[in-house]
């Protein structure tokens, strides 16, 4: 087996590795993105960093890259980007593969997540698997009997704008109530001020621009509005995991991202939820558990992906 160039490409940076077709990273790095010069540019260093290395680690014959947007993985098409200004209506993959002079697989950022996790992660041993992943916003990936499950248009798993509360406040996408409005890091700030509003004995007062972050570290000092906050957090996403876990009976859910770093906090009260709205059998049956790979499963995903694409 070969080895695999992984990209995952970021808002500010883009992560870049090497990976062995058994899944395992041989070298892990990144560099900077800098969207608005291009697609061509950032191609172009991603074509001197291989160069660089290309003599510690010959025999590269394939990339995956995971991008954040709209696109179509199967013609490796990017419809909009929200964290690329101006790279919108892109043939990418086609792009990437002339800069680099290799075959190219583009599948979106969130699903490498959850192919990563699948493969190498958490859920490892599975064959039916869901990764979520909270961050700015909240994204899945489906699993289904050991392959990517992407939809009949490549949208699968956009678990953030499913509903969880009717007449819940208003999303990005248009909505009302979905995931991301209620768990987004954003919505848990919104959240924290309006319970301050409620309640103003707590570290969080004291704070002028309050972040997802500072709510976790003020949870981990035993702060009670905090703690409410990220309890509350945590119900939002029980709920969701009853939704899926009754649409796809999977045997894990794992939860990544940056929210996901404040742990037992929301993942207490998401498993209590869950049994609340789960009914029994399909609640003993499933594991929730947090994800292992952190930011480096999107690009070993996005390189697992390109090996099986180009093994066929
Ligand atoms: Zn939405």
């Amino acid at each position: 087996m070969g080895r695999i160039l992984g990209v995952d490409i970021g808002g500010t940076n883009t992560k870049i590795g090497i990976v062995k077709g058994s899944g395992e990273i041989e070298l892990d790095d990144q560099i900077p993105t800098r969207a608005a010069e291009g697609p061509e540019a950032l191609g172009t260093r991603i074509r001197e960093w291989v160069d660089e290395h290309s003599k510690d680690y010959p025999g590269i014959d394939s990339a995956g890259f995971g991008c954040a947007g709209l696109l179509d993985g199967a013609s490796g098409y990017l419809y909009v980007s929200p964290n690329l200004p101006g790279w919108r209506d892109l043939a990418l993959a086609g792009l990437f593969e002339r800069a680099l002079s290799l075959p190219v697989v583009i599948e979106n950022d969130v699903n490498c997540h959850a192919y990563g996790e699948y493969r190498m992660g958490a859920g490892r041993g599975t064959q039916n698997f869901i990764c979520i992943a909270l961050g700015t916003g909240v994204g899945g990936g489906i699993i289904i009997n050991g392959e990517l499950y992407r939809g009949s248009s490549g949208v699968a798993g956009e678990v953030g704008h499913t509903v969880v509360k009717a007449g819940g406040p208003p999303c990005s996408c248009g909505g009302n109530g979905c995931l991301e409005a209620l768990i987004g890091a954003a919505a848990i700030v919104d959240r924290a001020v309006i319970a301050l509003a409620r309640n103003g004995d707590s570290i969080l007062s004291g704070i002028d621009t309050l972040t997802a972050k500072d709510i976790s570290h003020a949870a981990a000092r035993g702060d009670a509005v905090a703690l409410e906050v990220l309890a509350e957090t945590g119900r939002f996403l029980g709920i969701e995991f009853s939704n899926l876990v009754h649409i796809f009976d999977p045997e894990m859910i794992a939860v990544a991202g940056g929210v996901a770093g404040a742990g037992e906090f929301i993942m207490g009260p998401a498993r209590e939820a869950f049994k609340e709205h789960a009914t029994h059998p399909v609640q003993e049956r499933v594991r929730i558990v947090v994800a292992e790979l952190g930011n480096k499963a999107s690009f070993i995903g996005a390189a697992l992906l390109a090996m099986e694409r180009h093994a066929l």
